[in-house]
């Protein structure tokens, strides 16, 4: 989906991924297809429940596997993931692939010091001895900003602030120079000025690696920040996709439309009211018929006969840009002109 001709690094390919519960099948991610090359950022964005979390711990072969069904392709570096082994997958994440997770406290364990954790990674990957793995968590947490690196190289997670704790899983997913990093909300947690260095901090650190990013987020403005190319989800499915300019500058989905409505600007009128998006997700058990975002669309009885409650819209994709609705191009431009002119940038 980027404009350049490189070849993708991480390739998502038709993946559905389905998991039983007591009261069915939940059809978490439903058809989904992209590409990440090196160097470049995909934001995913999408409400709570739309699949993107889902999306990235599959890739990760983090989820469930006696409870979900999967279908589809995910290629790392021309390797098929979901028939990887779980040994091979546990040698992928850290070396070729790693992740950010959104609450670091929760995911850096509280027994043992901030160096050894970091450490730990590094030596199960490569086989480096104790005193080589603590001068890497020290270059690491020297890297990513920690003062003082010798000396809280031996703190314990709870002597560390939020945005600290937050660089320090950053450095531990960075240890062994994954090629692909994958950030679950990494930043959601944390107040705006420590949000900004996290940003920063991705920014340098993929320029001087190279690393493919995949961004998940709710946030747009987290995505204009970030991202060179966007996914939107809804309902396990991609809505719309294209770079960021392409989709923030002039969105082709009324979702996007209503994420983009919703959401204050900084250098637009101040007076302009916020059109927050009526109605909450869909259920994924029971999706509604036809497009799946026609319960709270506002356009949805410009299409006629009903079609977007009895038809899903297939995505139509011409050189990574497109999106999934039953409007046309020249509606679009009618109803979409004053709703997006007002707050992008
Ligand atoms: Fe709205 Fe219909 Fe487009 Fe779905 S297909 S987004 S309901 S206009």
């Amino acid at each position: 989906m980027t404009s350049t001709d490189q070849q993708p690094f991480l390739s998502v390919r038709d993946l559905k991924v389905h998991f039983s519960t007591e009261d069915g099948i939940v059809k978490a991610v439903d058809g989904l297809s992209f590409d990440v090359i090196k160097g470049q950022t995909l934001g995913i964005v999408g409400e709570s429940g739309s699949g993107k979390s889902v999306t990235n711990l599959t890739i990760l072969g983090l989820h469930d596997r006696a409870r979900t069904a999967i279908e589809g392709e995910i290629l790392l570096d021309g390797k098929e993931l979901l028939s990887a082994s779980e040994k091979e997958l546990e040698r992928l994440r850290g070396n070729k692939m790693s992740m950010i997770f959104q609450d670091a406290l929760a995911s850096l364990s509280p027994y043992h010091t901030i160096g050894t954790q970091i450490g730990e990674v590094y030596r199960k990957h490569t086989g480096a001895s104790k005193k080589e793995a603590r001068a890497r968590a020290i270059e690491m947490l020297k890297r990513v900003g920690i003062p003082q690196p010798e000396v809280r190289v031996d703190d314990y997670p709870h002597l560390f602030s939020g945005g600290m704790r937050q660089r320090a899983m950053i450095a531990m997913a960075l240890v062994c120079d994954p090629e692909l990093l994958i950030a679950d909300e990494p930043t959601t947690a944390l107040d705006v000025t420590v949000q900004a260095q996290i940003m920063d901090l991705l920014k340098d650190l993929q320029q001087e690696f190279g690393t493919a990013i995949v961004f998940i987020t709710h946030d747009l403005g987290v995505i204009a920040d970030i991202a060179d190319d966007v996914l939107v989800m809804y309902g396990g499915r991609c809505v719309e996709r294209g770079t960021k300019q392409e989709v923030l500058r002039a969105p082709q989905h009324p979702y996007t439309v209503g994420l983009l409505s919703s959401m204050p600007s900084l250098d637009g009128p101040v007076d302009v009211p916020l059109l927050p998006i009526p109605g909450t997700p869909p259920s994924l058990l029971n999706p509604p018929t036809g497009c799946r975002f026609h319960p709270r669309c506002l356009f949805a009885d410009k299409v006629p006969n009903g079609l977007c409650a009895t038809e899903q819209p297939a995505l139509q994709v011409v050189d990574g840009r497109g999106s999934a609705c039953h409007l046309t191009d020249g509606q679009r431009r009618e109803y979409f002109a004053d709703l997006t002119a007002v707050r992008h940038n």
